[in-house]
């Protein structure tokens, strides 16, 4: 179902500059939630989810930037309150209604994804060419833009892409979702550096598991042509006033304008 506004108007924010992988992810699933999220940039609370992502992302990342022979687990666990500091902020503790309970629970599922990711992997024997390393390229005059967790190196001499999950594993038949972002990721690498990477490594941090895939050419190529196709659409969509909305039960459950859509009267269907 497209559902259109019947009176459009003309965006008073001015279209964004470039597009990411997850900006891409957030128009493909319903062009209306990058309209609110993108271009009129209505802010979205923080969930107990995402404050998680990020706190034990900001830990990995400080573990990362020390010297290689320092990356021990101690190291990470002394990272817990900084991470605390920084990502904890009195905002976020409100948006998510952290009491007590939940930030024990919070520590203590971050304590298991450390013992489990220092399973999964050695940081100590990581070569990384960058830790969140901000890229800005252009494909086709597509302007993309990606905040990547990880570029290693491989012992064969390979870039291998890395990107930390703290959700649920995918079930086992990965759809090709799974890698879409990562393989957007990819396109900007070999734009920017001219070297294609050659693998990408999803670590479920709080499974304890790695999955891979190879990238290959035909896949770069249809990632970066999605990402062309979808900013020839945003373009026309904002010239006209209106990004379609398509509500489904998938697509609004996760999504933090369900209320505003109502109201817009767009049928976004019950959680
Ligand atoms: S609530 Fe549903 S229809 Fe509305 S923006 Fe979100 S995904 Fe789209």
């Amino acid at each position: 179902m497209v559902v259109a506004y019947p009176n459009a108007m003309a965006f008073e924010q001015p279209l964004p500059k470039s597009l990411s992988p997850s900006r891409l992810a957030d128009f493909q699933v319903c062009p209306r939630r990058y309209q609110h999220a993108s271009v009129e940039r209505i802010p979205q609370p923080a969930s107990y989810a995402s404050a998680k992502g990020r706190f034990v992302h900001y830990i990995f990342e400080q573990l990362m930037k020390l010297d290689a022979p320092e990356r021990t687990i101690d190291a990470a666990q002394r990272f817990v309150e900084p991470a605390r500091r920084q990502i904890l902020t009195p905002q976020v503790r409100e948006e998510i209604g952290l009491d007590d309970a939940n930030e024990a629970r919070l520590l203590a599922e971050t304590q298991v994804i450390l013992e489990r990711y220092f399973i999964l992997e050695d940081p100590r024997t990581v070569t990384s060419e960058g830790i969140e390393m901000r890229i800005a390229t252009s494909v086709d005059d597509t302007p993309l833009f990606g905040i990547l967790d990880r570029l290693d190196r491989d012992p064969d001499g390979d870039l291998v892409i890395v990107d930390y999950k703290t959700g649920a594993l995918p079930n086992r038949d990965y759809d090709s979702q799974t890698f879409a972002n990562a393989e957007l990721y990819a396109v900007l690498c070999e734009q920017k550096f001219g070297e294609r990477p050659a693998r990408i490594r999803l670590l479920y941090v709080a499974h304890g598991e790695a999955i891979e895939r190879r990238v290959s050419e035909p896949v770069i190529r249809a990632r970066a042509s999605a990402a062309t196709t979808a900013w020839t659409k945003i373009k026309r969509y904002y010239a006209d006033g209106e990004f379609p909305a398509t509500p489904s039960k998938n697509a609004c459950r996760f999504c933090s304008f369900t209320d505003l859509c109502r109201a817009q009267g767009v049928p976004v269907p019950p959680r």
